[in-house]
């Protein structure tokens, strides 16, 4: 059983960053509004976490790393209705199966905390009272440890570091209601570094420059006919000054950090044809639909999203950000 366990967890966690996406959104889940984060080795030896949000109760740690259990899904029904970033009871039970995970965490109006560590589904022992304060810190440490193969597949430690830091510097873009730093373990110095902004576009400055932010032209879009595609969309593309190479594309989708192929081909296709010099868009959009209109079980990482009524909005978008370009062009 617990090869047929490390090999699904293998599926939810499949990379470092994957991990820390995971663990970023339990703490944005639980209300945080302060979330630190330090990595080892591309998150290999370790990635630490720390939030300030509610914290885990006493009598919910043993079941922490169960599979499918979770605090935020009581009903299949729940499913239509729902707006936490987490619901599967998955991740964390995912992580304790290929890597060593320990918990320290304080609900509020606590005196003390508590320490507890997991290993394939299960709590290692009972938690042990120890200092803390109100949140949660946790440790994800040797990672794949005992997948070998998998393992193997990560040679460069700096790559997986920089996919970790563009998850996060993603979500410090949308959540400016929370302040992130990452840094490598050992650093003095954070990577990325947010304080909460109060727009967009300050975040957007804070986290990929002064530069990207001036070449951005707001962009909004919402469904005509309500009848049947509901949707409303809002966000930042770059103006034709932009010259870089490569398409940034910051995308969510419910509050949820999401990739949509067909989305973006046709927004690079509109922005091929106005903007010369070959330059390629930085985008952020927040895309909101109704929960019953996605389909969050699509896989496992829950990265590339689908959704009903999916060409209607890539086309309503696209003729959005075609107006746009083509007003501050001239
Ligand atoms: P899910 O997020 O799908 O519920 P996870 O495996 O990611 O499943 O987490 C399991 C449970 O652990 C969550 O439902 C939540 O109750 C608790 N939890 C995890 N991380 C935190 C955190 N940082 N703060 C508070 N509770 C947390
Ligand atoms: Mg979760």
């Amino acid at each position: 059983p617990s090869v047929v366990n490390r090999i699904a967890a293998g599926e939810v966690i499949q990379r470092p960053a994957s991990a820390l996406k995971e663990l970023l959104e339990n703490s944005l889940d639980a209300g945080a509004t302060n979330i630190n984060v330090t990595v080892k080795d591309g998150g290999l030896k370790l990635i630490q976490i720390s939030d300030n949000g509610h914290g885990i109760r006493n009598e919910d740690l043993p079941l922490l790393c169960e599979r499918h259990t979770t605090s935020k899904l009581r009903e299949y029904d729940d499913l239509q209705s729902i707006s936490t970033l987490g619901f599967r009871g998955e991740a964390l039970a995912s992580m304790s199966f290929v890597a060593h995970v320990s918990v320290i965490t304080m609900t509020a109006g606590k005196t003390h905390g508590y320490k507890v560590s997991y290993k394939d589904g299960t709590m290692e022992g009972e938690p042990r009272p120890c200092a803390a304060v109100k949140g949660t810190q946790i440790m994800v440490e040797n990672l794949f440890y005992n997948v070998a193969a998998r393992k193997k597949a990560f040679k460069n430690p700096g790559e997986e570091y920089g996919r970790i830091v563009d998850v996060i510097s993603r979500y410090a873009v949308h959540k400016i209601g929370t302040s992130f730093s990452c840094k490598k373990h050992g650093d003095s110095r954070a990577d990325v570094h947010t304080i909460v902004s109060s727009s967009r576009l300050d975040a957007i400055k804070s986290v990929y420059g002064a530069g990207v932010a001036r070449d951005l032209i707001a962009v909004s879009a919402s469904s005509e006919d309500g009848s049947h595609s509901v949707f409303s969309m809002e966000g930042f593309i770059s103006s034709a000054n932009h010259s870089a190479k490569k398409t940034v594309m910051i995308l969510f989708i419910n509050d949820r950090l999401v990739e949509c192929a067909p989305l973006r081909k046709a927004i690079e296709v509109v922005y091929a044809t106005i903007v010369p010099k070959a330059a390629k868009p930085f985008l952020y959009f927040s895309i909101v639909l109704p929960a019953a209109h996605v389909d969050v079980n699509v896989h496992p990482t829950k990265k590339e999203v689908s959704f009903l009524h999916q060409d209607n909005l890539v086309d309503t978008i696209q003729r959005a950000v075609e107006a746009k370009l083509l007003d501050s062009n001239t």
